[in-house]
């Protein structure tokens, strides 16, 4: 199997945004876009994207996974970055059509299409470093995936960074390259020094998230995990789990967990810890590494209760459980 994200379907949706207003849709190769070199996303990273997938259901159908969620946060991210204003209903058709258009190549489970809406800033203007763009450019990108937690995807290795954070603090809620930027420094010298697979960013020692992931605790019955707040991604996957965990009758708290705690609970036999999103949906935690010294999280391996609610999750998006909540559209 080819890398996650790698493989793409020959042709996407794209519609550009110039003198205040959007153009109609268009299908156009998906190899490449004609872009002036000054464009503003290219200077001044005004970026954002979105992650959400496509299923194949048994009766052949292909129904997408919180559509309405993630375009209202790729609205949110526009506006936060002053990027002109996203239609949502335009946005929502430009998906549709472009999953419709490779219907056919949707992966059965456990694979997917994975589905990249993107929004960058094109005004050839390099004198515009503390102005908006006043054009722009929205395309939907499709990859085809396959799961790759089968084959049995080892327990995560997590540094928990408590001094230095993510990305500034107004950008944590926004899902812009910039940021992926930002954190990629300290990842890599993560993994070149501890062989971690990613950091735990716990600014000031209060548990965060990864570079491209949510983080859950789970202890016995109760699911912890930091609550909302401007500085951290609001992830799709993680209030679908925390909904999902609430339905099997578990305790959700959301609140401030400090690396202390963490480490506290850890160390008790039983407990798991994973990594939410959704390429990751639900990844086990198995270490965690702080000072030199590393931490087993219960036993080290896959927990019981993550598998359960991944499965959970999993069972909606495949159509193998009644959709209750009303996550999946139709196309
Ligand atoms: C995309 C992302 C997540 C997960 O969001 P989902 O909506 O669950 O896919 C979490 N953290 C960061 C930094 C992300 O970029």
């Amino acid at each position: 199997m080819a890398a996650f994200g790698t493989v793409f379907m020959p042709e996407m949706a794209l519609a550009t945004y110039q003198n205040d207003q959007w153009s109609d849709t268009q299908i156009v190769q998906s190899d490449s876009i004609q872009l002036h070199p000054g464009a503003h996303v290219l200077h001044y990273s005004s970026t954002c994207f979105e992650g959400l997938k496509a299923f194949r259901h048994a009766d052949g159908s292909v129904k997408i996974f919180r559509m309405d969620e993630n375009i209202k946060r790729m609205v949110q991210s526009s506006r936060l970055l002053n990027l002109p204003a996203i239609q949502p209903d335009q946005l929502a058709q430009m998906i549709k059509d472009i999953v419709k258009q490779y219907a056919d190549e949707v992966p059965a489970p456990p694979g997917s299409m994975y589905i990249r809406p993107t929004h960058i800033g094109t005004e050839g203007a390099i004198g515009k470093a503390a102005a908006p763009t006043a054009a722009s450019m929205l395309y939907v990108l499709l990859s085809p995936v396959g799961d790759y937690f089968t084959g049995g995807a080892k327990p995560l290795r997590l540094l928990l960074a408590e001094d230095g954070m993510r990305c500034a603090p107004h950008m944590g809620m926004i899902k812009s390259g910039g940021n992926y930027a930002s954190a990629l420094g300290p990842i890599l010298q993560a993994k070149a020094d501890v062989n971690a697979d990613q950091i735990l960013f716990c600014p000031g020692g209060d548990v965060q998230e990864t570079g491209a992931a949510n983080f859950v605790l789970i202890d016995g019955n109760e699911i912890i995990t930091k609550k909302l707040d401007s500085t951290f991604l609001h992830g799709i996957t993680r209030a679908s789990l925390l909904t999902l965990a609430a339905d099997l009758g578990m305790q959700v708290s959301e609140r401030e967990l400090s690396v202390t705690e963490l480490l506290e609970r850890a160390a008790k036999p039983g407990t798991e810890a994973a990594l939410s999103g959704t390429a990751a949906v639900l990844t086990p935690v198995g270490t965690l590494i702080q000072h030199g010294k590393e931490y087993k999280v219960g036993s080290g391996e896959a927990g019981p209760t993550t598998m359960k609610l991944r499965q959970a999750l999993n069972k909606i998006q495949w159509g193998e459980s009644e959709d209750k909540h009303g996550w999946l559209t139709s196309l």
